[in-house]
């Protein structure tokens, strides 16, 4: 078996001699336990949080320690009642081509679907725009929402979601060929690039243009530029989910302008709620968000875009593209 681990902690930006390839013996399971045979990795923005020895939410990854991450394959061998040889599987299997669970850190799936969409549109990427707008953003109907990282996997779900309640959606996104796919894919009403957009001024000119009536909900998954550009555009009781910032995840510049009297001022004048999310306070609602999405993501009402990178070997590439916008939809490894 092969697994992909911290060798070093990063200093801003992840570069491949971050992480090593190694080979072991294929592990055993014990008592109540199952060993499954990887068949695809998600990578996701919060692996590099858990690269850093910083205290958060979820402990970091130590030195020499398999990276962490969510996998779907199939049971070589189970010593448990609930699974079976074969079972089609998800759980945390780091970035390991075989892993030994517990049956109750297991969950079986649905044959019916591609089983990469438990990583993505029905797992914890669209679970989380699900259960962030359900539970801060309050949307109403002829409302705007702003979401960068559109076409991502939260995003998208997040745009798809606001959409079908009657919001004018707008998207963010890296470059025209993501600004098409968010209006023609994800049914945006409008898609800006920001890379077109050098610094927050024009970004925020062409939200204003984008956005005629101000902004209601702006659902943070970016930082940086982003917000600084949509901020000033929020209507009075808007609502700010802050979901990520991916923009300040390679290390920010602290050198800069103190903007803090700046973004208290908008939140105080404009009574803004902020809301911070972390998809961990939400999982007793996973089993309403299959229930609702399931469905509609089979019957193509929801649509969604995977990246898929091959090989475990390429993990490492994929994630540090990924973090810098190299990905197009839900970054997977097929193993
Ligand atoms: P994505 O697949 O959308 O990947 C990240 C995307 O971020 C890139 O493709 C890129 O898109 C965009 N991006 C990266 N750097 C910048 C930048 N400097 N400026 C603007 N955009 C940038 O990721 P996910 O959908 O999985 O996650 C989206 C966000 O949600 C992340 O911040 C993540 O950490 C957060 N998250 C939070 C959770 C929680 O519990 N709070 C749970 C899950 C995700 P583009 O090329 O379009 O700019």
């Amino acid at each position: 078996m092969h697994r992909i681990t911290l060798a070093r902690r990063p200093q801003g930006m992840p570069v491949p001699e971050d992480f090593a390839l190694e080979a072991d013996d294929m592990p055993v399971p014990g008592d109540g336990e199952v060993l499954v045979a990887v068949t695809h990795l998600s990578l996701d923005p919060y692996m590099r949080g858990r690269m850093d020895d910083v205290k958060s939410y979820a402990p970091s990854v130590g030195l020499g320690e398999v990276m962490t991450g969510q996998g779907v394959g199939r049971v070589l061998a189970s010593n448990s009642k609930g699974f079976a040889e074969g079972d089609l599987v998800t759980g945390i299997t780091g970035w390991s081509s075989h892993a030994v669970l517990k049956a109750g850190e297991l969950r079986k799936l649905d044959e019916a679907l591609p089983p990469s969409t438990a990583l993505g549109v029905l797992g914890m990427p669209g679970f989380t725009a699900w259960a962030g707008l359900n539970s801060f953003a309050d949307l109403k109907a002829g409302e705007t929402l702003v979401v960068g990282a559109a076409t991502g996997p939260v995003g998208s779900m997040v745009g798809q979601i606001a959409k079908a309640r009657g919001l004018r959606t707008i998207a963010i996104a890296g470059g025209p060929e993501k600004c098409a796919l968010a209006r023609d894919t994800f049914g945006f009403d409008a898609a800006i690039d920001h890379r077109a957009h050098q610094d927050a001024r024009s970004l925020r000119a062409a939200i204003t243009e984008a956005a005629p009536d101000g902004v209601d909900v702006y659902w943070e998954n970016v930082g940086g530029k982003l917000l600084h550009a949509t901020l000033p555009l929020m209507n009075v009781h808007g609502r700010i989910v802050v979901c990520g910032t991916i923009a300040w995840y390679g290390g920010v510049d602290t050198g800069g302008p103190d903007h803090l009297p700046a973004v208290w001022r908008q939140v105080l004048v404009k009574r803004l709620r902020v809301s911070g999310m972390i998809i961990f306070d939400h999982w007793a609602d996973f089993p309403a968000f299959l229930a609702e999405m399931t469905p509609k993501v089979a019957k193509g009402e929801i649509a969604y875009l995977e990246d898929v990178a091959q090989g475990l070997e390429n993990a490492p590439a994929a994630f540090i593209a990924m973090l810098q916008g190299g990905n197009t939809g839900k970054q997977i490894v097929a193993l």
